[in-house]
């Protein structure tokens, strides 16, 4: 029985908030009941099954020896690439306006509005693109091809979007420059090459991006996790790059939310509130621990 004009009754707001921040799934935040005694009891039972769950995957990180799994998914893409031949760079977090202009990225381009800029002439990078084009003007003349990096670090987006988006992520960029084969026919092989090892099923769509026009991406449960360019393409001669390449960007952070089969983003991303997704204000099991503030 439903009360009162049959409204259904769901959990208040504050009950919602904090269930989702210690990992009640949607389905679950949007049950109804059919009294506010049924409900409170649903959220007390909720809240101590989940708060145990932060507390053990805690515990888990020293008992099992275990990384957080940003970490493992960034070790298990690194191990995979080195192993296909790609070499690792590592590139400054600070970028110049010039960069992000021969990117085609300047004040009228939507990502400008996402950009962090630290003074007149410098922001934190909001994507890696740029200085691979800038490594591989060099290493296209000192290395025979297939030219194959990657760089795997942190990028920085001002976001107001929701449960996908962080203000700042770890991509991983690779790139490869005179692939043997058609490039096209490369990017789904190197798909594969970063997929596979984290038993992810995915699938490859065409789309579009406001940098590079069209793109492909991969997507994991319909989230885009990826995404992927071939060239030659218009913006490789604002770099002096000539040749057939393929690239992906991967987002770690996404990587790490399909692996814990979360849907949320931020408590696998960089934190002061979770570690390695659980919620850190939750009541621990030491002998003595005092209760935590519920933010
Ligand atoms: P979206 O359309 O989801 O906003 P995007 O197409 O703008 O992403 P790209 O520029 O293609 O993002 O970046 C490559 C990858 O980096 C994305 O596929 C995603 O996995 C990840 N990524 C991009 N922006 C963010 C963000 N703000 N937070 C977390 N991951 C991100
Ligand atoms: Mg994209």
């Amino acid at each position: 029985m439903i009360g009162q004009g049959d409204i259904a009754l769901g959990f208040s707001p504050q009950q919602r908030q904090r269930l989702a921040e210690i990992g009640l799934d949607d389905a679950a935040l949007a049950d109804t009941f059919d009294s506010a005694e049924e409900r409170d009891a649903r959220y007390e039972g909720n809240h101590r099954e989940l708060s145990q769950a932060n507390v053990d995957r805690l515990d888990s990180l020293r008992t099992e020896r275990r990384r957080p799994v940003l970490r493992t998914v960034e070790s298990v893409l690194v191990a995979a690439l080195v192993a296909d031949g790609f070499v690792e760079v590592a590139t400054p977090l600070m970028m110049s306006k010039g960069a992000l202009a021969k990117m085609g990225i300047g004040e009228v381009h939507p990502l400008w509005r996402q950009v962090y800029w630290v003074d007149t002439d410098r922001c934190l990078r909001p994507m890696l693109a740029p200085n691979l084009y800038y490594l591989l003007s060099h290493l296209q003349r000192l290395w025979p091809p297939p030219v194959s990096i990657f760089e795997v670090g942190p990028c920085f987006r001002k976001e107001s979007k929701g449960s996908n988006h962080l203000s700042e992520f770890t991509m991983l960029n690779l790139v490869e420059f005179e692939p043997s084969g058609d490039p096209a026919d490369r990017l789904r092989m190197l798909a594969d090459v970063a997929m596979r090892p984290l038993g992810l099923q995915y699938k490859i769509v065409e789309t579009d991006s406001g940098v590079y026009g069209a793109t492909f991406d991969v997507e994991v449960r319909g989230i885009e996790v990826a995404s992927g360019v071939v060239g030659p393409h218009p913006l490789d001669e604002q770099w002096g790059v000539n040749g057939p390449w393929a690239g992906w960007g991967f987002g770690l952070e996404r990587l790490a939310m399909m692996q814990t089969g979360g849907s949320r983003i931020h408590p696998v991303g960089r934190s002061l509130v979770y570690l390695d997704g659980a919620r850190l204000n939750v009541q621990g099991t030491r002998p003595g621990s005092h209760p935590v503030a519920e933010e």
